[in-house]
C-alpha cells in the first residue's frame, strides 16, 4: 500500500518547509569564534552521513513538505561529492530552492560546476575586507581567494548572493560602513549578524557584542535613512533595507531577539545525521544508524512526524537570558 507522507507539522501548528543540512564538520578556515582553537577532533569519516543517506533523508523530507534545503558545514565545499549532492537533491520532486552557505575559499574553483548543478542561492561569509585582518579572524591567508570567488559568482549570475558579516566590537565594527558600501556598489545582500553564544568553547562575550540597531545607526549616518523592504511570508530572519541608489541591499539579523520563533519553519540536521529541532536546544535525535540499518522511507517519515512534536515554541531558556547551546557552530552549520 502506498504510504501517506504526512506534512511535517509541529505541536504549535508550524509547518516545517526548510532544512539546513550540514554535510561535513570539516573546514579549511579556523574562525576564532566558531572553532575551538585546541582539543578539537573532527568526526571520523564513517560518522558522517553518506551520499545515499542524504538523498534518502532529503527525498523523505521533500515528500513531507520541505521545499527549501540549505547545504552548510563546517565548510560544505570541502566535501568531495558536494556538486553531485547539489545536483541530485535539486532534482528531487518538491524541492523548489537549493541554497549553500560557504566561506568562499573554494568558490572560484567550484562556482561554475555548482551553477551547472542548479545552485543559484549563495550565502558567503566574510567578516572583513582587509587581508591581514582576515588572517587574524580565520587563521588563514585566503582573503583574495574569497574575493575572487564573490566576483566569479556575480559574473556567473548566481542570485541572490548574500554576504554574511558577523559583527564583533573591537574586531571588525570599523568595517560596517565599508560592507554597506559593497551593497551600494554590487548586487549583493549584505547581512549584518549579531554574534551568538554558540558552542561549549564559544568566544562569545558581551564585550564583542554589537547590536543590529547600532550597526543601522552607523550606516544611516553615512548613507542616509535606509528604506525598509516589506517582508514576504518566506522571508528569512533578516530585516532588509535598500540604500538610496544602491544595487544591493543591507539586512540585519538579530538571532538573540527571537522575534521569528512563532513562524519558525526550520529543521537542522548535523553532519553526523542528528536532527536538531531548534538552534538553541541541544535536544537531538540520531537518524544515521537507523538509515544504516535500512529503515524504509515510510518508517523514516513516521519517525520524523513523531519527533517534530518535540520542537520547542521558542529557544529553551537556560541559566541566563542569553540563549546558547553546547554544540559548536561548525558542526551545526549556522
Ligand atoms: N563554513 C561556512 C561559512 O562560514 O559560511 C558554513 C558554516 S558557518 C558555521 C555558517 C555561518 O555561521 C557563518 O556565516 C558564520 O559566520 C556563522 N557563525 C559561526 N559562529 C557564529 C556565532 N557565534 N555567531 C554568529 N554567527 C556565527
Ligand atoms: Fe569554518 Fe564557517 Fe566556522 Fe569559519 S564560520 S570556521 S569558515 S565553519
Ligand atoms: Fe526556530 Fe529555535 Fe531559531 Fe526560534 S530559536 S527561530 S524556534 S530555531
Amino acid at each position: 500500500m502506498r504510504h501517506n507522507f504526512r506534512k511535517l507539522k509541529d505541536s504549535f501548528g508550524r509547518y516545517i518547509t526548510y532544512l539546513r543540512l550540514s554535510i561535513t564538520d570539516r573546514c579549511n578556515l579556523r574562525c576564532f569564534y566558531c572553532m575551538p582553537q585546541a582539543d578539537f577532533n573532527w568526526m571520523s569519516p564513517e560518522k558522517i552521513l553518506r551520499f545515499e543517506e542524504i538523498v534518502q533523508l532529503t527525498r523523505v523530507l521533500a515528500r513531507m513538505g520541505v521545499r527549501k534545503i540549505r547545504f552548510t558545514g563546517g565548510e560544505p565545499l570541502v566535501r568531495k561529492d558536494v556538486v553531485k549532492l547539489v545536483a541530485d537533491v535539486n532534482d528531487l520532486d518538491g524541492i523548489e530552492e537549493i541554497c549553500l552557505t560557504t566561506n568562499g575559499v573554494l568558490l572560484d574553483a567550484l562556482a561554475p560546476e555548482l551553477f551547472q548543478a542548479g545552485l543559484r542561492h549563495l550565502n558567503i561569509s566574510l567578516d572583513t575586507l582587509r587581508s591581514d585582518r582576515f588572517h587574524a579572524i580565520t587563521g588563514r591567508d585566503a582573503f583574495n581567494q574569497v574575493w575572487q570567488g564573490i566576483i566569479k559568482s556575480l559574473d556567473l549570475g548566481f542570485s541572490p548572493i548574500k554576504i554574511n558579516f558577523v559583527m564583533m566590537q573591537g574586531k571588525n565594527d570599523d568595517e560596517i560602513v565599508d560592507f554597506a558600501r559593497l551593497a551600494k556598489r554590487y548586487p549583493l545582500d549584505v547581512r549584518f549578524i549579531e554574534f551568538m553564544p554558540i558552542g561549549r568553547h564559544s568566544k562569545w562575550g558581551k564585550e564583542y557584542f554589537l547590536s543590529s540597531d547600532q550597526a543601522k545607526t552607523l550606516i544611516e549616518k553615512e548613507f542616509g535613512k535606509l528604506i525598509s523592504i516589506a517582508r514576504n511570508k518566506d522571508a528569512g530572519p533578516a530585516e532588509m533595507y535598500q540604500i538610496e541608489g544602491g544595487s544591493g541591499r543591507v539586512g540585519f539579523i538579530s538571532p538573540l531577539s527571537h522575534r521569528f520563533c512563532s513562524t519558525c519553519n526550520r529543521l537542522r540536521v548535523t553532519a553526523d545525521g542528528r536532527v536538531r529541532l531548534c538552534l538553541f536546544s541541544d535536544l537531538e535525535f540520531g537518524l544515521r544508524d537507523m538509515m544504516r540499518k535500512g529503515i524504509s522511507d515510510s518508517e523514516l517519515s513516521d519517525f520524523l512526524s513523531d519527533i517534530i512534536l518535540k520542537k520547542p515554541a521558542r529557544y529553551l531558556t537556560k541559566k541566563s537570558d542569553v540563549p546558547s547551546c553546547d554544540r559548536q557552530m561548525s558542526s551545526i552549520g549556522g
